[in-house]
C-alpha cells in the first residue's frame, strides 16, 4: 500500500495539476530520500513538467529543458503520497521533499513518506533505461486477456506470488491481490500453470473491476493514504477480505474468512477458494 489504484489516482491529481509548470527548486529535508542522481539535482531547476505517468506503484515525472529531458521517478513505498498542502492536514511532519514551482495552481508539492521506503531518483535518460527492468512487469489495466492467460500459463509457481511480482505485474499489492484471489475463488496457494482457463478468465475480469472501481473510489485508506490534495480513499469500505480474518464469508458459504502467513498475510475463504 499505496498499490496501483493509489497510485493512479495520485497520479491523475499531479497531472491535472502540475503539467506545463516550471520547477524552481528542488529543496531536501533529507538528502538520502533522494535514492539516486542527488548531483542531478541543479539540472532540474528551470525544467518544464512534461508528463507525468505511472510505472506499476511509481509515478515517472518528465522533464524538459530543451533539448534536454531527464525525469524524477517517485516511489511511493509502503507509505508516500505527494501532497499539496501536508500543514492543512496536520501531515508536515513526514515531508522529505518539497518541489517549488511556478506557472500551476501549486506553488510547491511535498513527497511524503512517513516510513521511508521508497523514495526519489532523479534519471537522465541512459539511468532511467537502467532503472526500468526492476519494474518491468505488465501493467494489470493494460494486458490484454490473451497476455494475461499466456503470463499465467508460464509459470509454475503460486499465483499470489506472480501476481505481487513487480518484474512479472506491476502494481499488484497485498491488498488488492487478496480480494480478487476472492472474487475469482482462486486458492492464493495455488499454481498458476495449473489453473483452469475459466478460473484464470474469471481473475482477469475481477482484476479489472476491482481495480477500476478503486481508482473510482480514489483508492482505499487503511492507515495513511491520502490523494495529493488530502483527501483519503473510499474503497476499503469494499474490502471482502483483506484484514477480516474471522468475519463471515461475503459470499454467504457458511465459513469464515481466514488469514495464513507465509511471506505476506493471505485472507481467503476456506470453501469459496479451495486449493484443488
Ligand atoms: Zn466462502
Amino acid at each position: 500500500m499505496p498499490e496501483l489504484p493509489e497510485a493512479e489516482v495520485i497520479c491523475r491529481q499531479l497531472r491535472a495539476n502540475l503539467l506545463g509548470s516550471t520547477i524552481t527548486c528542488i529543496h531536501l529535508d533529507r538528502e538520502d530520500i533522494i535514492r539516486s542522481g542527488l548531483v542531478n539535482r541543479s539540472w532540474y531547476q528551470g525544467a518544464t513538467i512534461l508528463a507525468i505517468h505511472r510505472i506499476g506503484k511509481c509515478l515517472l515525472w518528465t522533464c524538459a529543458k530543451p533539448p534536454e529531458h531527464r525525469y524524477i521517478l517517485v516511489e511511493l513505498g509502503m507509505t508516500g503520497s505527494v501532497l499539496f498542502n501536508p500543514a492543512a492536514h496536520g501531515l508536515s511532519t513526514h515531508v522529505h521533499a518539497k518541489i517549488m514551482l511556478e506557472g500551476c495552481r501549486q506553488s510547491c508539492v511535498y513527497y511524503w513518506n512517513p516510513r521511508r521506503f521508497g523514495g526519489i531518483h532523479l534519471l537522465t535518460p541512459t539511468e532511467w533505461e537502467t532503472w526500468k527492468p526492476r519494474r518491468d512487469g505488465v501493467d494489470p489495466l493494460t494486458i490484454t486477456r490473451h497476455e494475461f492467460h499466456q503470463l499465467i500459463q508460464a509459470s509454475r509457481g503460486r499465483i499470489k506470488n506472480l501476481l505481487m511480482n513487480q518484474r512479472k505485474v506491476a502494481g499488484l499489492g497485498n491488498i488488492y491481490t487478496n480480494e480478487l484471489l476472492f472474487r475469482a475463488g482462486i486458492h492464493p496457494h495455488a499454481r498458476s500453470c495449473q489453473l483452469s482457463p475459466a478460473k484464470v478468465d474469471r481473475l482477469f475480469t475481477a482484476m479489472q473491476t476491482i481495480l477500476r472501481k478503486a481508482i473510482a473510489c480514489h483508492g482505499s485508506t487503511i492507515r495513511d493514504f491520502r490523494r495529493p490534495d488530502g483527501s483519503s480513499g473510499r474503497y476499503q469500505r469494499y474490502h471482502t477480505v483483506y484484514q477480516k480474518a474471522g468475519a463471515p464469508c461475503p459470499h454467504g458459504c457458511g465459513s469464515t474468512i481466514r488469514r495464513v502467513i507465509t511471506d505476506r498475510s493471505s485472507f481467503y475463504c476456506p470453501v469459496c477458494q479451495p486449493l484443488e
